[in-house]
């Protein structure tokens, strides 16, 4: 199939496209670059002997939307592109509304008028707000903590609304846990601009030097060590569950929600010895209070995702971690250093 891969070039569009590569599929990227770089597209024709078609620009444009849909005759639509920072949306909730509510309304209006009614949308664990009850089913309760969270939900709202409305819509809506890793090449992965927010990239910051010490976000959690719980899933694995998310959901009408995540919880600490074993040195670490608005615990029931997508995560955390390293060891500044 011709696929649009919004946010081609980031951390899950740039494996996920990798992974359609390889599967036969052609997929044509669209990003505006504001939170990725291009070499990207050199490493995976490297890796699959194929470089995607590559467009930069923005969801938001409307005329480009129309133009990409018909010239490149996309049957189905991947949708990463989003801003991500929660942090950063407590700040400027404007701009978040507006990438990323905005940018999929344009996006689904230009695919109703281009007839293409097959999506798969990037949503977010953080849909469950601050559920107490583990593991996270498809069916709990949802709410937000933030505007990036809010964001996610209203566009969650809009896809169950126009699947209503119209039963030509295909729409897949994959609730991700805490996508970590790297292709197992070490040629593409993560790379956070500034100081990343995220556990799995500070701490492969500290290993290679750009960071002093992990500080660990409380350690009085009600958890087995302290420090918070989190259900970590190898970004190879969540692209493959948009693969099967895409064989299964095509030509199927409504909107399907799939938790993808392992299905098991991980504390801070034992990431950080985990990640000390992949790179063969303990890491420090400092203890800080609790950063607002965290959770103590979160971690996924994929059942449902395993009982109608056939698809599980198959990685280990060691996996997750050495990959990671391999990735942040060979290129310890990201993509354009
Ligand atoms: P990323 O920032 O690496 O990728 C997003 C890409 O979208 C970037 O390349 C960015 O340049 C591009 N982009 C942003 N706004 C755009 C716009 N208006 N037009 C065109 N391109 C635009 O982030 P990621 O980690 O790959 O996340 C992909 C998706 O998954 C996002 O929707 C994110 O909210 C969601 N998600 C991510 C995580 C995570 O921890 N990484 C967890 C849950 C959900
Ligand atoms: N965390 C931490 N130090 C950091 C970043 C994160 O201790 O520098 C903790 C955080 O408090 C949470 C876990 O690691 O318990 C995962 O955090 P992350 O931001 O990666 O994911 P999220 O909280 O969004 O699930």
């Amino acid at each position: 199939m011709n696929i649009l891969v919004t946010g081609g070039t980031g951390y899950i569009g740039s494996h996920t496209s990798l992974r359609l590569i390889e599967a036969g599929h052609r997929p044509v990227l669209l990003d505006n670059l504001c939170n990725s770089s291009a070499t990207v597209l050199d490493r995976i024709a490297t890796l699959t002997g194929t470089r995607p078609t590559f467009i930069q620009g923005d969801i938001r444009d409307r005329p480009l939307l129309d133009r990409v849909l018909r010239e490149e005759k996309i049957e189905a639509v991947i949708h990463f592109a989003a801003l991500k920072a929660v942090g950063e949306s407590v700040e400027h909730p404007l701009a978040y509304y507006d990438n990323n509510v905005g940018g999929t309304l344009v996006l689904l209006a230009a695919m109703q008028a281009a007839g293409v009614r097959t999506l798969v949308f990037s949503s977010s664990a953080t849909v469950y707000g601050a559920a107490q009850q583990m593991p996270l089913r498809e069916d709990a309760p949802l709410s937000a903590t933030s505007p990036y969270g809010h964001s996610k939900l209203m566009i969650e709202q809009m896809l169950s609304d126009m699947a209503a409305a119209d039963p030509r819509w295909s729409f897949t809506s994959l609730r991700y846990f805490n996508p970590v890793g790297a292709h197992e090449s070490g040629l593409i992965g993560e790379a956070p601009q500034g100081i990343p927010n995220n556990l799995m990239p500070y701490i492969a910051q500290v290993a290679v030097g750009r960071r002093a010490a992990l500080r660990v976000f409380g350690n009085t959690y009600p958890t087995p060590d302290g420090t918070g719980v989190r259900d970590y899933i190898h970004v190879l694995d969540l692209a493959d569950g948009h693969l099967a998310a895409l064989d299964h959901g095509h030509g199927r009408p409504g909107l399907q929600v799939f938790n993808l995540g392992s299905g098991q919880g991980h504390s801070v600490l034992e990431v950080l010895g985990a990640f000390s074993r992949a790179c063969g040195r303990d890491l420090p670490c400092e203890i800080h209070p609790p950063r607002p608005g965290d959770v103590a615990s979160s971690w996924a029931d994929p059942t449902r995702a395993q009982a109608v997508l056939g698809w599980r995560a198959r990685r280990s955390l060691d996996q997750m971690c050495a990959d990671t390293w391999r990735w942040q060891s060979t290129y310890p500044q990201g993509y354009d250093a």
